[in-house]
C-alpha cells in the first residue's frame, strides 16, 4: 500500500523521492476502504499510469465522521487551547516546507503543472495559509454586549464540529490548505475528499499530519469519485458544514444534497468566466504581460482565469501584436526543466473538454490568432490560444473553459465594456488596466465579482477573502472571513441585577 514516486529537477541535477501511502486516512491510521476498491492515478504529461489509490465509501465516510466527533469531544474543539492548535499548525506547515520539494515533485507527476510552479506558487501559498491561520487560532473571541443597564449578553464564536471538505484538481495541495487551515484554527474537525484526479499530495499531507501533534480523528482524508464519496459526506446527518470547492454544477447537487439531509452550512468556491479589461490609457507593456499571465496561467485551468479579454478600440492593433508576439514565448513543455512555463492539462477528459470549446469557437465563426492545435506528443498538451472575432452568445464567449483559451473583444467606452464585462452568470474576479486611477478604481467598484486586481491579475494572498458573486459561490474563503465559515455564533446573556 506504499509508493514510491522518483523524480528529477533542476535540469537533472538533483534527484529525488517520495513515497506514500495509498490508503484512506482515518483516524489516524492510514486504512483499505471497506470495499477494498481503487482506481487509478495518470501522469497528466505522459498519459501513464502513476499508480492506484484505495478508494472509500458511504461507510468509510461513517467511520471516519465518528472518528472526527470523537476527536472533537475529546481532544480537539473547546478541549484544546487555541496557542495548542497554533502550535500544531506551524508545525504543519514546518514539516510541509522540510518536504516542499517532495510535495512539489508530486503535485507537478500528478497535476502536469511545472515543478517551478508547484513550489514557489502552490507549496507557497499553502505554507502561508497554514501560518497565517496559525496566527488566528488564539485570537478567535467573541464580544460583550450591553444591553439593559443589570444584563449583558456575550457571545463566543464556537467550532462548528466535524466539517467535510470537498475540493478541484487544479491546485490540490494550495486547496487542501485553503480548507484545512482555516478549519483547524477555529477547532473543527475535517473529512476532506481531494478529486479523484490528484489524490497525491493530500496523502503526502496525511503522512505528515501524525508527526505535526495533530491528534487521530482531527484530520480524515478519504479519496474517490464525487458520486460515491463527495457525495456521502454531503448527504451525512453528522457533518454540519460543507465547503466545496468545484464546478457550479456539482456546486448545485452538494447544496440540493445538504439541504435534503440536514441543512448543512454551505460555502461553494465555483466556476468562473473573468474579464479583463485593458483601457486605452493603460501602461500596454504591463497590462501585456499581466494578461499572458492572467489567462494562461496554469494553462488556464483557473477559476479565476482573464479569460474574456476586453480592449479599447483605441489601442486594440498594438495590444494584439504584443499580446500575440509575447503568447508565443510562452513555453510549454516538460514540467520538470526549470524554463517550462506551461505543462499538460490534468486529464484526457479536460483535454477532450478544452479541444470541443476551440472546435465550437471555430464553427461559430470565430478566428484562431494563435494555437488550437493540440502538440502531438504523449500527455494532454495544449499550447496557448487565442480567439477574436467572437460574438456574445458563442459557448467561447460565455461558458467557462478550464484551458489555455482566451477570447478578445473589442470595447469602445468605460459603459460599453462594464455593460459587457458584467453580462454573465459568473462573478469570481475581473481585471482592469488603465494608468488613471480614478477610472480604474470606478470601473473597479462597478465590476460584479468578488476579486478585483488593478493592474495586475491573479493576485492571491493569505490574508485577503477570496469568493464569488453570482454563480460563482457563496461566501468567502481566506483572510479574516473565512473564520466566519468554521464557526458558529453562540449568544449567552446574563442577568446581574435582582428584578425580571
Ligand atoms: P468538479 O465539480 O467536477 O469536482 C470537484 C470535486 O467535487 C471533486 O472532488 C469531485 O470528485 C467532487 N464531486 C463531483 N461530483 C460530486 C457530487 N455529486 N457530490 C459531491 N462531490 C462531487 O470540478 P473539477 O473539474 O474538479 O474542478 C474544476 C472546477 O472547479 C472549475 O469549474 C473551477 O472554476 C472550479 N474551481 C473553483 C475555485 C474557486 O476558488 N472558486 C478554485 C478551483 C477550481
Amino acid at each position: 500500500m506504499v509508493k514510491t514516486f522518483n523524480y528529477e529537477f533542476d535540469n537533472r541535477s538533483f534527484k529525488g523521492e517520495t513515497s506514500v501511502s495509498l490508503g484512506l486516512y482515518i483516524n489516524g491510521q492510514f486504512v483499505e476502504g471497506k470495499k477494498g476498491e481503487t482506481f487509478d492515478v495518470t501522469n497528466p504529461s505522459t498519459g501513464e499510469k502513476l499508480t492506484s489509490v484505495c478508494t472509500g465509501t458511504k461507510e468509510d465516510v461513517d467511520i471516519a465522521v465518528k472518528a472526527a466527533q470523537k476527536a472533537f469531544d475529546t481532544t480537539w474543539g473547546l478541549k484544546c487551547p487555541g496557542s495548542q492548535r497554533a502550535a500544531v499548525l506551524h508545525r504543519i506547515a514546518n514539516l510541509m516546507e522540510k518536504h516542499i520539494d517532495e510535495f512539489s515533485a508530486l503535485e507537478t507527476l500528478n497535476t502536469g503543472k511545472p515543478f517551478s510552479w508547484s513550489k514557489k506558487s502552490d507549496l507557497a501559498m499553502a505554507l502561508d495559509t497554514f501560518r497565517y491561520y496559525a496566527g488566528w487560532a488564539d485570537k478567535i473571541s467573541g464580544k460583550v454586549i450591553e444591553t439593559t443597564e443589570d444584563k449583558l449578553a456575550y457571545t463566543r464564536h464556537e467550532p462548528i464540529g466535524v466539517v467535510g471538505q470537498i475540493i478541484a484538481w487544479n491546485f490540490p495541495v494550495m486547496l487542501l490548505a485553503w480548507k484545512i487551515g482555516p478549519a483547524l484554527a477555529c477547532g473543527n474537525c475535517v473529512i476532506l475528499k481531494p478529486s479523484e484526479f490528484t489524490p497525491l499530495t493530500a496523502l503526502l499531507f496525511a503522512k505528515i499530519v501524525h508527526e505535526a501533534g495533530v491528534p487521530a480523528g482531527v484530520i480524515n482524508i478519504i479519496n474517490g469519485t464525487g458520486p460515491k464519496v463527495g457525495q456521502a459526506i454531503a448527504e451525512h446527518p453528522g457533518i454540519e458544514k460543507i465547503a466545496f470547492t468545484g464546478s457550479t454544477l456539482t456546486g448545485r447537487k452538494i447544496m440540493e444534497a445538504s439541504g435534503k439531509s440536514n441543512l448543512k452550512n454551505v460555502t461553494l468556491e465555483l466556476g468562473g468566466k473573468s474579464p479583463n479589461i485593458i483601457m486605452d490609457d493603460a501602461d500596454i507593456d504591463q497590462a501585456v504581460e499581466w494578461t499572458v499571465h492572467g489567462v494562461f496561467w496554469n494553462l488556464g485551468q483557473c477559476c479565476c482565469a482573464g479569460t474574456r479579454i476586453f480592449v479599447h478600440e483605441k489601442i486594440y492593433a498594438e495590444f494584439m501584436e504584443k499580446f500575440t508576439a509575447r503568447s508565443k514565448k510562452v513555453k510549454v513543455g516538460d514540467p520538470f526543466d526549470p524554463e517550462t512555463d506551461l505543462g499538460a492539462l490534468v486529464s484526457d477528459i479536460q483535454y477532450n473538454r478544452v479541444m470541443s470549446y476551440i472546435e465550437a469557437g471555430k464553427k461559430d465563426g470565430a478566428k484562431i490568432v494563435l494555437g488550437g492545435d493540440p502538440i502531438q506528443k504523449d500527455g494532454y498538451w495544449l499550447g496557448p490560444t487565442i480567439f477574436t472575432d467572437t460574438k456574445p452568445n458563442m459557448s467561447i464567449v460565455r461558458e467557462e473553459i478550464f484551458g489555455p483559451v482566451g477570447v478578445i473583444i473589442k470595447f469602445k467606452d468605460d459603459d460599453d465594456v462594464v455593460h459587457q464585462a458584467n453580462d454573465t452568470t459568473y462573478g469570481l474576479a475581473a481585471a482592469v488596466f488603465s494608468k488613471n486611477i480614478d477610472r480604474a478604481l470606478k470601473t473597479a467598484h462597478r465590476l460584479n465579482a468578488g476579486t478585483i486586481w488593478v493592474n495586475c491579475y491573479n493576485q492571491l494572498h493569505a490574508q485577503v477573502p477570496f469568493g464569488g458573486y453570482k454563480q460563482s459561490g457563496i461566501g468567502r474563503e481566506l483572510g479574516e472571513y473565512a473564520l466566519e465559515n468554521y464557526t458558529s455564533v453562540k449568544a449567552v446573556h446574563v442577568n446581574f441585577g435582582h428584578t425580571i
